[in-house]
């Protein structure tokens, strides 16, 4: 770890010049790249949601996704049975409607900015284990809701919101510990060092686990990453080998540490709690937009009324344009969660300048030194000058023993 002159400790020490020297270390010909590829980000928020609406138009228009319910009920006539087929095929068809997209913006575009490791099979057959658990718990979900939508009526999106919830509750509380060494390797990491500190970090904070693992992420990414997961006796910390081989001690304490805040914080249930009340008010919308459209379009487009599930594509139209609309507010509840973490990090770490050089290799990805307002709207991180700057104000605050 390299820590440039005018950010070291010294009597004179500024926080504002030693916040600009972390950033002059990442310059020129790295900085424009790293500025590309995240503002590029921006416009593909865009762009998919327009390739959603075209797919949408697609099924809606000649009655496509009414003839793929009158399919359904020819080939069964439970209610669950025909929704939960549908949902499926509904499913499949918009991810191979979908894939031109995926293959660009998270395969060639991430080996364009360095980013990614992975040739192109197994990465591909790392989206049909996902295609595979979207079609289980996708299909299951929609079923569900649809059930909802006919039991409760006009009340279907208080009950729906319920609903969604907990899956949202089981997939951030539950998949990771689950579903991830689908993807990857998780290995105990051996004895030594590195373990023992992360251990120490862990005990002085109150977080109940006694091993730490390593996921061997190198195989698909160049990014960093570690992560504290799980609840109730599941409770795991792991690092990505990245981490783990390319910085140093003093940087994977202070990443640990940002971690080790999202677990002692709560953050995961905190999370659950304001999404639950977010998809009440976007199912409320949703409810509306959708029976005001039906009432309008439904005998064109073949859908009879709220409950049938030919009118899928267009209420998930109508979402993706709900949820565009609420990014903002998502980014500004992720960001101040990160934000806490990395407090509480530098506090249980207190390792400024690791916490600055880290926030420095994150620029890979992220844009270091945005304006204001597009830190607000856009982003779901502290960005990089944030996060210097916090780390610089807390060791002028914490000058180091002399
Ligand atoms: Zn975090």
């Amino acid at each position: 770890m390299q820590i440039p002159d005018a950010a070291q400790w010294s009597a004179s020490f500024d926080v504002g010049r030693a916040t600009q020297a972390w950033l002059d270390t990442v310059s020129g010909a790295q900085r424009l790249q790293s500025d590309a590829y995240f503002e590029g980000g921006y416009w593909l928020l865009l762009w998919n949601l327009l390739w959603g609406l075209g797919i949408a138009a697609l099924l809606l228009t000649a009655k496509r996704s009414a003839r793929l319910r009158d399919w359904t009920e020819r080939v069964t006539t439970r209610r669950w049975l025909q929704t939960l087929l549908y949902a499926a095929a509904y499913l499949l068809l918009t991810w191979l409607l979908a894939l031109p997209l995926s293959i660009y913006q998270d395969y060639f575009r991430e080996h364009q900015y360095g980013l990614a490791n992975q040739s192109f099979l197994p990465w591909f057959g790392e989206q049909c284990i996902s295609l595979a658990l979207l079609l289980v718990f996708g299909s299951i979900f929609i079923a569900l809701i649809y059930w909802v939508v006919r039991r409760t009526g006009e009340r279907w999106w208080a009950w729906g919101a319920g609903l969604a919830t907990l899956f949202v509750l089981l997939a951030i509380v539950v998949a990771p510990v689950f579903v991830l060494p689908l993807f990857n390797d998780y290995r105990p990491l051996p004895p030594g060092e590195t373990r023992d500190s992360i251990l120490s970090l862990a005990r002085a904070n109150g977080i109940p686990a006694d091993n730490v693992y390593v996921f061997d992420a190198s195989k698909q990414t160049t990014r960093i990453s570690a992560n504290v997961a799980g609840a109730l006796g599941t409770t795991r910390i792991a690092l990505n080998d990245n981490l783990l081989n390319r910085t140093s001690l003093p940087e994977i304490r202070a990443v640990m540490a940002h971690e080790m805040g999202h677990f002692v914080l709560n953050h995961v249930w905190r999370a659950v709690v304001y999404l639950g009340v977010l998809i009440v008010w976007v199912f409320l919308l949703l409810h509306w937009t959708f029976d005001w459209l039906l009432q309008r379009w439904g005998a064109r487009l073949g859908i009879r009324d709220r409950a049938d599930v030919a009118g899928l594509p267009l209420a998930l139209a109508l979402l993706s344009i709900l949820g565009l609309l609420a990014t903002p507010l998502t980014n500004t509840i992720t960001r101040q969660q990160e934000s806490e973490a990395d407090i509480f990090g530098l506090n249980a770490a207190r390792e400024p300048q690791a916490f600055a050089s880290v926030a420095m290799r994150l620029s890979s990805y992220r844009k270091l030194d945005p304006g204001p307002l597009e830190e607000l709207l856009l982003y779901d991180h502290p960005s990089g000058r944030t996060r210097v700057h916090m780390a610089m104000r807390w060791l002028k605050e914490n000058p180091p023993a002399q």
